[in-house]
């Protein structure tokens, strides 16, 4: 069972178990509403024309339109979108968001393509979608490989079709209706779950020491923003390499660094290492903050770490998640760790249909009071059933798209 989709079944599965829902119900909610694949034909700069594969999996609607991120990257294929927007699912149902879950994507390098090309990649995404796309039918927001510049694209391409309409995608820019507040959103929302899962466990944040795979928007923000309470960023990885400094990072001046050269690699603020080391370095908080399905059975049993706080969506496989459960590692599951962009998503569309923004502090302070009583709704659960966190938030999840299938069957 290695697939990214296997592995997000398995753990629907688990949760479905537990709440003895019947065959019939379970087919419904793994079943995708709507799967959409299609070719992207590109004219490239040079006058050259390349192709690509475009997606969107509207996983589940039955608690509202359905939400997710848009990801530009070469690993891009349907299984992935599938998990990841059945993940979108449940993530939204454990914050308690009025949404459903889908996901996106193209299969391609955004990092070979010049924004021009990119841009136009972008509008034919649009063009393919902008029909089953829509304020009350789906809303795509960034994921890895997109930004707000992407969403102001797709927002553009969806006007030449149905009029300026800003709650049809959510992580725009600031000018074109962004909320303040949603770029650092997942890092803030990653930041408060560390704080309140230490707090549980009687450990201050102060002096902790945190181990971060990714240095993107997840994880660059959960740094900064952990680092600003005092904790220790004492290793830090992404595609170009990594970094660690047992005294912790100054990680606004590795900020800059990533800025002028474009990776981790190089800074002169710590000691240069192997990014596959990471996982194992000494630390009482692991974050992974980039890819699926990397703390595996072959790694979990090397973990240093005390408390795994899962940034990226799907980065630990089912049997790295029964050896870490086995060893006592407290595991903060991707669904509820990681939603506080999404939630600050929520925020971005109320603005929009509202057409009244909100102050920063309004943004910050609504996320936080969603987090802290979710955390609180997964550790009552967990207590009560004897389960883990991951459990007690499949179950929950689970349990409210069910329970809002039902009624509208
Ligand atoms: N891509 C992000 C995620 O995986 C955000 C999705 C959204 O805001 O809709 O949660």
């Amino acid at each position: 069972m290695d697939s990214f989709l296997e592995a997000a079944r398995y753990y629907f599965e688990r949760a479905a178990d537990g709440l003895d829902v019947g065959s019939r119900l379970r087919r419904q909610l793994v079943t995708p509403r709507r799967e959409i694949r299609f070719e992207c034909i590109l004219p490239l700069d040079n006058g050259e024309i390349a192709t690509f594969t475009g997606y969107r999996v509207q996983h589940d609607e039955a608690r509202g339109p359905m939400k997710g991120g848009i990801r530009f990257s070469p690993e891009v294929d349907h299984d992935e979108v599938a998990a990841l927007a059945s993940l979108m699912t449940w993530k939204t149902a454990v914050v308690d968001l009025p949404y459903g879950g889908a996901k996106g994507g193209i299969e391609c390098d955004p990092h070979q393509l010049s924004r021009r090309e990119v841009q136009r990649l972008t509008r034919i995404w649009t063009d393919q979608l902008h029909d089953v796309i829509g304020p009350n039918i789906d809303v795509p927001a960034p994921d890895l490989g997109t930004n707000a510049q992407t969403m102001a694209w797709v927002a553009d391409q969806f006007a030449l079709h149905h009029g300026w309409t800003p709650a049809v995608v959510t992580g725009k820019p600031i000018d074109l209706g962004g909320s303040l507040g949603r770029e650092a959103a997942t890092g803030r929302g990653v930041t408060h779950v560390t704080k309140l899962v230490l707090a549980d466990r009687g450990e201050p944040v102060t002096g902790r020491k945190v181990a971060i795979q990714g240095f993107g928007n997840v994880g660059s923000w959960s740094a900064r923003l952990l680092a600003a309470e005092d904790a220790l960023i004492v290793a830090v990885s992404d595609v170009t390499g990594a970094v660690r400094n047992p005294d912790g990072l100054d990680v606004d001046a590795l900020a800059g660094h990533v800025e002028s050269t474009g990776g981790v690699s190089g800074f002169d603020g710590g000691e240069g290492f192997s990014g596959d080391e990471l996982l194992v370095e000494p630390c009482d908080v692991l974050i992974p903050a980039a890819i699926e399905g990397v703390l595996t059975a072959d790694n979990a049993g090397h973990v240093q770490a005390g408390v795994v706080v899962e940034a990226a969506n799907g980065p630990t496989t089912p049997a790295g998640d029964e050896t870490l459960r086995s060893r006592g590692i407290t595991v903060v599951p991707d669904i509820f760790a990681n939603a506080g962009g999404v939630t600050v998503s929520y925020f971005e569309w109320v603005q929009n249909i509202q057409q009244q923004p909100w102050a920063e502090e309004r943004v910050n302070g609504e996320l936080a009071a969603r987090m802290t009583k979710a955390y609180a709704d997964l550790s009552d659960r967990a207590a009560a059933t004897g389960g883990d966190l991951r459990d007690a938030a499949y179950q929950l999840a689970v349990g409210r798209v069910a329970r809002a299938t039902t009624l509208r069957t």
